[in-house]
């Protein structure tokens, strides 16, 4: 008899003991890295419209989606498309074809999420449409879009300040003289507390602070814009810059300008900087140190000839560098919190387990 009591006592105590200790064990509520993929639940930069021909149904990019475990999408449009007639579906392949901005790909973007069912998966549209170099007519654009789907446009981007890749396409880069001319529009961008994301090349392997200028008049002249810049800068026209001259570039605007981010999406910065161990060991502090604005993404175009397993190849390849970032960066960036905080989005990303 004393012996079922020892028992009966020892199996209550040790009982007791795990219902005391299974929360410090495993929070079930809790993000564990070594199990859990790294890829970012978040996609804020995705074009659904290809720059001309065939596009990949709204209802399949849903799948894509749900089966790469992303549930945060920015659907943007392209901002310089090309002809109706055009059989292009990648403006590098048709220099001399003029590319043109237009609202018609924000329309359709707009009726594609409207009519769509994409379970599991947010959608924030955003205006792609707006011409910076001939900015007079955006904030009228603005409120097109508005009035056919009021409230549903909640980002503008990625719009081109200046992108190299576009020049054989005769698209006309912004000059100081119309980034001045912008505050209409960055006014109402500003009191709907609505980022925007810029596409500015930071300059050329040449000369890698050739267009610097231009983000910094954008960045001083509008304060109090969430300002995102695309790629950081970085582009196929600057593959070898050296890390240490661009990080300091971007920790001095950073420190500036409170109200920039940066979107860290394309896989030219995995491809051309941080698949090399030198490189990456020289960004990931400077992530880890700035997580709170920093965006991920992986600047997919959704044109037909792509499928899926070239979408989960760009978020895989896009989302390495989560790898390496401390926890509190990782929850951020890949798990959305700086995106989910941008946006003003009530949601919370779950915490990191304890390793
Ligand atoms: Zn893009």
């Amino acid at each position: 008899m004393r012996k079922w009591l020892v028992l009966w006592a020892t199996t209550v105590i040790v009982a007791a003991g795990f219902a005391w200790a299974a929360p410090l064990l495993a929070d079930p509520g809790c993000f564990d890295r070594k199990t859990q993929p790294y890829t970012s639940v978040v996609d804020s930069h995705f074009h659904l419209r290809p720059f001309g021909g065939a596009g990949i149904p709204l209802t399949e990019l849903g799948d894509y989606w749900r089966q790469t475990g992303v549930r945060y999408v920015n659907i943007y449009g392209i901002g310089q498309i090309l002809p109706e007639n055009s059989t292009c579906t990648y403006y590098l392949n048709c220099l001399g074809t003029p590319v043109v901005p237009s609202m018609k790909n924000d329309f359709e973007n707009a009726q594609d999420v409207a009519q769509t069912p994409t379970e599991g998966v947010n959608l924030t549209l955003s205006m792609t449409f707006p011409d910076l170099a001939n900015p007079a007519g955006i904030l009228d654009q603005m409120r097109q879009l508005d009035s056919a789907y009021p409230g549903k446009f909640r980002w503008m981007g990625e719009v081109n300040l200046i992108k190299q890749a576009l020049s054989g396409n005769g698209a006309q880069p912004a000059n100081l003289g119309s980034i001045v001319s912008w505050w209409p529009f960055m006014d109402e961008l500003r009191r709907r507390d609505m980022p925007i994301n810029i596409h500015s090349d930071l300059g050329d392997d040449a000369d890698p602070l050739k267009f610097l200028y231009l983000m910094e008049a954008v960045l001083t002249l509008y304060p109090d814009n969430k300002i995102v810049w695309a790629h950081m800068g970085l582009s196929n026209e600057l593959t070898t810059m050296d890390p240490a001259l661009h990080i300091d570039t971007l920790r001095r605007l950073m420190d500036q300008h409170p109200n920039l981010y940066l979107d860290i999406s394309w896989r030219v910065l995995e491809d051309s900087y941080f698949s090399h161990e030198s490189i990456r060991e020289q960004y990931v502090p400077f992530f880890d140190q700035y997580s709170s604005r920093v965006i991920p993404g992986t600047d997919f175009v959704a044109s037909r000839n792509k499928d899926f397993a070239v979408y989960a190849e760009e978020l895989d390849v896009t989302s390495r560098i989560n790898k390496y970032l401390n926890d509190k960066a990782f929850r951020d960036i890949a798990l959305g919190q700086s995106y989910f905080d941008l946006l003003g989005l009530p949601e919370q990303a779950p915490p990191i387990c304890a390793a």
